[in-house]
């Protein structure tokens, strides 16, 4: 998708399919109730997209999170039903822009799916940033959890190209709130990892916002609905619906990081369905 926002053009970069497991990906909520929803596949997997979000406003060219990148082995490919080759770049590539020519790539976590696309193997195989004039920035809270190397955290974070980021580039250390460039604030939602980032556009008097994992896709409406990897749970059923009224009651535009069909809509309070989703895009 492609859409104006004030000053700003909004594009969605495909990060590269997969798919993620269904009890993964909904939590305590049971399977009959959720495979109504979405279709599992014979191996219990539902398709994810990968919608990173592209912003120009003449002055900046932003990248929030990166994919998946194409460096993970095999095996890993295989079990997540991945995309061969770099479907960012080669996203990217379809809009005209080059990687050189991003200047700012911002991550909401530094989970496997939205960190991979930052790095790439060099002839050496050796890590190299695949954005190279980008200024990186993730929240403070994020990079302690993600650097830590604690036992309880190991599975969650790729560590070695987590480490790798710090040797590679000046990384940016956001706080709750800040201005990442004029134009976009990042919001600290917790709940998915204790310094997990949304983000917020404004211009012209409107807002689009890019909730991450904290609510991926329009199927994660609900306050139970949420996935199983998150770290905090009850932080996410505390903060998503405060996120999601606020969103309602602007009338803010939402870029759904995961869903498989709607790539932006807005949303409205539902009685019965706490939010729903309207003026749903399926392409952006
Ligand atoms: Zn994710």
């Amino acid at each position: 998708m492609s859409m104006h926002l004030g000053n700003w053009q909004l594009d969605t970069v495909n990060g590269g399919w997969f798919r993620l497991d269904g009890g993964v990906m909904f939590g305590v909520v049971p399977k009959h109730i959720w495979k109504h929803v979405a279709t599992p596949d014979p191996q219990n997997r539902i398709l994810c997209a990968n919608h990173c979000v592209l912003a120009r406003d003449g002055r900046h060219t932003v990248l929030i999170d990166t994919g998946y990148g194409g460096k993970y082995a095999l095996l890993d490919r295989k079990f997540y039903d991945m995309e061969p080759g770099e479907p960012l770049v080669e996203s990217l590539s379809r809009l005209g822009v080059a990687p050189s020519e991003v200047d700012h790539v911002v991550f909401s976590h530094l989970h496997f799916d939205h960190v991979g696309g930052a790095t790439r193997q060099d002839a050496a195989q050796r890590l190299a940033l695949t954005f190279p004039n980008a200024q990186h920035s993730v929240s403070r809270i994020e990079w302690v959890a993600a650097s830590s190397q604690l036992p309880e955290l190991a599975t969650a974070y790729p560590s070695q190209e987590v480490l790798s980021l710090r040797e590679l580039t000046r990384l940016r250390l956001l706080e709750d709130g800040e201005e990442v460039v004029p134009g976009l604030t990042s919001r600290m939602t917790g709940g998915h990892t204790e310094g997990h980032l949304s983000f917020l556009f404004h211009s012209n008097g409107q807002t689009a916002c890019y909730p991450g994992d904290i609510c991926p896709s329009t199927y994660h409406l609900r306050r139970m609905w949420h996935l199983s990897y998150d770290v905090f749970p009850l932080d996410t059923r505390r903060n998503k619906p405060r996120l999601l009224a606020e969103a309602a009651e602007g009338q803010w535009w939402m870029l759904w990081n995961h869903d498989p069909t709607a790539v932006v809509s807005r949303i409205v309070q539902d009685k019965k369905r706490e939010f729903v989703a309207v003026d749903v895009s399926n392409t952006m």
